[in-house]
């Protein structure tokens, strides 16, 4: 719903901005947009690089789309080239948000626009915009999402008259801590949790509540499932059950059940409640066998949508539509913002959220 309003609401503005500039002088004269991308590791990403790339190329402009394998020099390197190539502006998505400093000092020496692309780029006054979800409220949806599979609430949030009263034993992952986008889920998910932990209905029986004890460098799965393999030996080994996991990334989620089917536990009425985040498609999979619970679903395209047009409009001497200008302080400035919104995918939504809106096909989900 939401996001579809928001999507119609760009696309109109879209063609207002552009309708006049972007056919004539700003939109087709084959200037160079270089986009730097964290990973191909991770489905969106590609995603992500591909929706950008033929948006801006659909606008008549070159495009320069880098990968940079979660190396920082690599990505690092492969933003001094586009800056040397002469790109006109840059949309980038950081791997570690706080070391792009220099090179976005010699991007602003050359007059090039800087949009970070998702996630918020730290410490340096030279990033102009910022294209993103709004992260809190993702890390809510994740929240929700494990309440609501513990039949605590419904999806929206509301509380279930009778529900049980647990206690319910449940671990928690944090996200990468280099990016900004991990604290603005984990405090969603926290604050919508901090209640059930206050009067015991859910428990954190390895006491790892700190986001730093939490957290899973580059948002590793592997990293993610050894530690879900010591906590699962450290204080599960009494015969005790993890009933919910607060996952932040799918690839996080692959990992945590990784460990738990090691650990001998099975897909059934004991097989623990586990959050994700991308709808990517192995993870959509694996919620229509029961094995994870939920997903967020953040539509790529839209956001790639959000970042070209603001790309565009800079490129245009135009001023980018925003929509957030007090919530991301990257330590310098606050970088005025476009936030879109999410959706929370569950079994029972998966046609509804990600089929109807032509992200994946039937034929993806079940082939
Ligand atoms: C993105 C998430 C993604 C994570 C791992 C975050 O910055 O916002 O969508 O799951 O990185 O790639």
């Amino acid at each position: 719903g939401a996001a579809t309003l928001a999507a119609g609401a760009l696309l109109l503005s879209g063609c207002s901005g552009s309708g006049g500039g972007g056919s004539t002088d700003g939109g087709g004269d084959g200037g160079l947009v270089g986009v730097a991308m964290p990973t191909k590791s991770s489905e969106r990403w590609i995603q992500d690089g591909d929706a950008v790339k033929s948006e801006l190329e659909g606008q008549g402009f070159t495009v320069d789309l880098q990968y940079a394998e979660d190396d920082i020099p690599t990505q690092v390197s492969q933003i001094e080239n586009m800056i040397t190539k002469g790109a006109e502006a840059l949309i980038i998505a950081s791997i570690d948000g706080t070391t792009l400093t220099s090179v976005l000092q010699e991007a602003a020496d050359a007059g090039i626009p800087v949009i970070a692309y998702d996630r918020l780029i730290r410490d340096t006054e030279n990033v102009d915009y910022y294209a993103s979800f709004d992260n809190y409220q993702v890390g809510v949806q994740q929240a929700t999402s494990i309440l609501n599979g513990l039949g605590l609430t419904e999806l929206d949030g509301t509380p279930i008259e009778g529900a049980p009263a647990g206690p319910f034993n449940i671990e928690l992952f944090a996200g990468s801590p280099d990016d900004n986008n991990a604290y603005f889920f984990w405090n969603g998910a926290i604050d919508t949790l901090q209640d059930y932990f206050d009067d015991g209905t859910l428990v954190v029986k390895s006491g790892q509540t700190e986001f730093e004890q939490a957290a899973t460098l580059r948002w590793d799965g592997e990293t993610a499932q050894s530690r879900m393999e010591d906590i699962l030996t450290a204080y599960y080994s009494d015969g005790s059950q993890v009933n919910a996991v607060l996952s932040p990334y799918d690839g996080i989620s692959r990992g945590i059940i990784s460990a738990l089917t090691d650990a001998g536990y099975s897909v059934g009425p004991e097989w623990p409640i586990i959050s994700g985040q991308d709808a990517e498609l192995d993870s959509v999979k694996a919620i229509n066998r029961g094995e994870q619970y939920s997903t967020i679903f953040k539509d790529t395209r839209l956001l790639a949508q959000v970042a070209v047009d603001m790309a565009v409009a800079l490129l245009n001497g135009e001023t980018p539509e925003v929509n957030n200008t007090t919530d991301y302080d990257n330590g310098v400035k606050v970088v005025p913002s476009y936030l879109l919104e999410s959706a929370i995918v569950v079994k029972d939504n998966i046609t509804e959220v990600l089929v109807d809106s032509g992200y994946w096909t039937e034929d993806e989900i079940n082939g």
